[in-house]
């Protein structure tokens, strides 16, 4: 098949909501992916996210292969091993005491809002069920997590949109404008990543904290996006020093299989009971065994090498002092570019891909968010790209 054919069959039967970029992907080795016509790209995008250990990686392909072959689905209303399993890992290397596994952001993010909204029925009774967000954030496509999500521009056309969430701007007064007895839960990202790479203050995150001690309202991470190694700590409240009372991962989890959860903490624990929540595909052991697979590979040395390899992206990527670049920021290899001058972050993430590199773009800027296992050698052809497409 020629790209042509390709981008005709998919404009006949695909409905058309996504603005594609010209290009086809048709195999890919870590970091270097190749086009149909043997074109080849250095991925600094990673499917969103979500190929976090690169593409085709053998520790992953093996463990999907090995559970396959015995068992590709079986619902959970009997036991199997991957689900359990993973389970331990998680509970154990991030300090919660208990998750429960789903299959997008949004459908993960949709889980932290039922438990926060039974947690307080349960303790309160009727009527205290509203969520605070905050301004800029992104929570997922579902109505209520778009109703979640605090940017106008994804309030529409969908109507009527769920009660129950206000949106506060991300200080501590901010909150206290919008707080109120109706109030259950926050819920937000530690680096607003749609929104544009906004990391939040430390500061204003410590004394959010307390602040939901203080009301026993539960602090609701989305993690979707910096979850899973993305930051160089296996989540990201790691390195703010605060324990959430749940938080919900999917993209990287399972390297780009769909997939996706949320942890709860102890005092969350039985909250969510037989018949209140439930999942098809939640845990499927396919899923399962490539999400134990990707936290081996996400080992402490993995994980401190992602904090290098940000570094070193984003050290390289301001010595250029290119005319278009502005400022990065972000954590670990999750990284955000201020765009300069009149050209638009879409025009040069269009550049870029046709040059042979893969980028995103997020808010005003552009996003990088490469496989976690990028290596010195992709990084440095990225960045020669990147140089030589935006130099003039
Ligand atoms: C991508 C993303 C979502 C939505 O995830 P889906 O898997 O597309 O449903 C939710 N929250 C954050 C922070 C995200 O980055």
């Amino acid at each position: 098949m020629t790209h042509d054919e390709l981008v005709q069959l998919d404009s006949q039967y695909i409905m058309h909501t996504y603005g594609r970029f010209p290009v086809d992907i048709d195999h890919g080795k870590n970091a270097t992916l190749y086009a149909l016509n043997g074109q080849k790209y250095i991925d600094f995008a990673s499917g969103i996210g979500a190929a976090s250990v690169g593409h085709c990686n053998p520790a992953w392909i093996s463990a999907i292969t090995e559970q396959i072959q015995k068992l590709g689905h079986i619902s959970n209303l009997f036991y199997s091993q991957p689900g359990p399993k993973l389970a331990q890992k998680l509970c154990q290397r991030s300090g919660m005491s208990d998750v429960f596994f789903a299959n997008s952001g949004a459908e993960s993010n949709e889980g932290l809002i039922k438990l926060a909204r039974k947690y307080s029925f349960d303790k309160y009774g009727k009527g205290r069920n509203a969520i605070l967000t905050l301004k800029n954030s992104f929570h997922g496509r579902t109505i209520t997590t778009l109703t979640a999500t605090g940017q106008d521009v994804f309030h529409n056309y969908f109507f009527p949109f769920d009660q129950g969430f206000r949106y506060a701007t991300p200080t501590l007064e901010g909150i206290k404008e919008v707080e109120g007895d109706d109030v259950c839960a926050v819920m937000l990202e530690l680096i607003q990543g749609e929104g544009g790479v906004l990391p939040m203050d430390q500061g204003f995150i410590h004394d959010l904290a307390a602040l939901c001690t203080q009301r026993d309202w539960l602090l609701l991470v989305d993690e979707v996006q910096t979850g899973i190694g993305r930051t160089g700590t296996l989540f990201c409240y790691q390195q703010y020093g605060i324990q959430p009372d749940a938080v919900s991962f999917a993209k990287g989890i399972a390297g780009g299989l769909p997939f996706g959860g949320f942890l709860a903490n102890e005092k969350c624990r039985d909250v969510l009971t037989p018949g209140t929540h439930a999942s098809t595909f939640g845990a499927n052991p396919v899923c399962a065994a490539a999400a134990l697979a990707v936290l081996d590979i996400l080992d402490d040395a993995a994980l401190n090498a992602v904090k290098e390899k940000g570094t070193y992206l984003r050290s390289a990527i301001e010595a250029m002092n290119l005319p278009c670049l502005g400022k990065t920021r972000g954590l670990g290899l999750m990284i955000g570019i201020e765009v300069k001058g009149n050209v638009s972050n879409r025009e040069l993430a269009v550049r870029l891909i046709q040059n042979g590199l893969l980028v995103l773009t997020a808010g005003p800027g552009l996003r990088l968010l490469p496989p976690l296992t990028i290596t010195k050698d992709e990084m440095d052809q990225g960045l020669a790209i990147l140089r030589n497409t935006l130099k003039s």
